[in-house]
């Protein structure tokens, strides 16, 4: 049975590991993180919170099909919050568009989808060497994780550049891409914030959306909101101390909806490094056949959940056609 390590256990990488499971091949999957789910993020301590993806719509048939799935079994669940535009004062209520949830957790999802994998979590690859097989692998300590025929990476296009040969086209078309930072507020509050929506986008420069967290189903009733910064404030903040940051945007938060700033009981801030690309390529996954190496993420398709879903939906094919097919 032909083998293939998978690098980065996000949303990306867990879709490309189920389908090539399902297609046959042995899988690995390695993840740096304790934890898997990559930008799908929920902060466990010391009050949950998913602070990176928000939700996630459904535009394509094969994502629809998951999600449904995953809803049927009570991990996902619609979110019927009150979202509105959020312009000079006024609230403009969003179209109706059908935003999901996981449940408990944005990551709980994920951690539910992987189940059947097999995850070697707090497992960083440090380098990916060309080997008679196709891979070999050896992790932050120098340990050998053995030889693979193939190899996907999914995660960030400034992670991937790290493990893609110098010299290749692929390289060449992952260095074409850039991310861009974000910096989230998690705070919590004694009693609940007196604003008529339960999220909210902001057309500003410092803050683009905050979230009434509790208000997402299977949550408790503890109020926490979640707010996110712009791509270019967070750059020139990108070295500011988590804490200064999550001051600034408390400020700014309270100062915009017109509530007189409230000590939260417990607030933080969370920089994500690469966030969001702006130049994506638009195709599904990159894959180099005589390297027998793919790589993918949201990054290709588009920023978003289903993006990344796509993109790790989409290795099969690619993966088939360069290494030999499974027994
Ligand atoms: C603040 C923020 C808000 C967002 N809001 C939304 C939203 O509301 N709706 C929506 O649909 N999308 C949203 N997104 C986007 C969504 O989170 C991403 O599209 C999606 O999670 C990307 O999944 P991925 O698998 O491509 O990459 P990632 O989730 O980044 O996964 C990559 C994984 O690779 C791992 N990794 C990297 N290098 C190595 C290595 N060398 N060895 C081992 N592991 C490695 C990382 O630890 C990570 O777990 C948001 C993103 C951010 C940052």
């Amino acid at each position: 049975m032909a083998s293939v390590a998978i690098v980065g256990a996000g949303l990306a990488g867990i879709a490309a590991a189920l389908e090539l499971k399902d297609a046959g091949f042995r899988i690995t999957v390695f993840e740096r993180d304790r934890h898997i789910g990559g930008r799908c993020a929920s902060k466990p301590e010391p009050e949950v919170f998913d602070q990176g993806a928000q939700y996630f719509t459904v535009t394509d048939p094969n994502f629809a099909s998951v999600a449904k799935v995953l809803e049927r079994a009570g991990t996902v669940a619609l979110w019927n919050a009150s979202i509105v535009d959020f312009r000079e004062g006024q609230c403009v209520p969003k179209s109706d568009t059908r935003r999901y949830v996981g449940v408990p957790t944005m990551r709980s999802m994920i951690e539910t989808l992987a189940c059947p994998l097999d995850v070697h979590t707090g497992t960083q690859i440090a380098a990916a060497h060309i080997c008679a097989q196709g891979w070999q692998l050896i992790d932050t300590n120098g340990l050998d994780l053995g030889e693979y025929d193939a190899m996907v990476l999914a995660m960030p296009p400034e992670q991937a550049r790290a493990l893609v040969p110098r010299n290749s086209a692929l390289q060449r078309d992952v260095a074409q891409v850039h991310s861009s930072p974000c910096w989230a507020m998690m705070m919590t509050l004694e009693e609940p914030l007196p604003v008529p929506f339960d999220a909210a986008f902001f057309d500003r420069l410092d803050f683009v959306w905050a979230a009434r967290d509790s208000s997402k189903p299977g949550r408790d009733g503890v109020q926490r909101w979640v707010v996110h910064a712009g791509g270019a404030w967070s750059r020139e903040r990108f070295s500011t101390a988590p804490d200064e940051v999550a001051q600034e945007l408390a400020v700014a938060f309270f100062t915009t909806i017109g509530i007189q700033a409230i000590r939260p009981l417990h607030i933080a801030g969370h920089r994500w490094g690469f966030a969001r690309v702006a130049n994506a390529p638009r195709v599904n996954a990159l894959w180099d056949e005589d390297l027998r190496l793919g790589v993918c993420g949201d990054w290709c398709v588009g920023p978003r959940l289903e993006g990344a879903y796509l993109g790790g939906f989409a290795c099969p094919e690619r993966v088939q056609m360069g290494v030999s097919r499974p027994c």
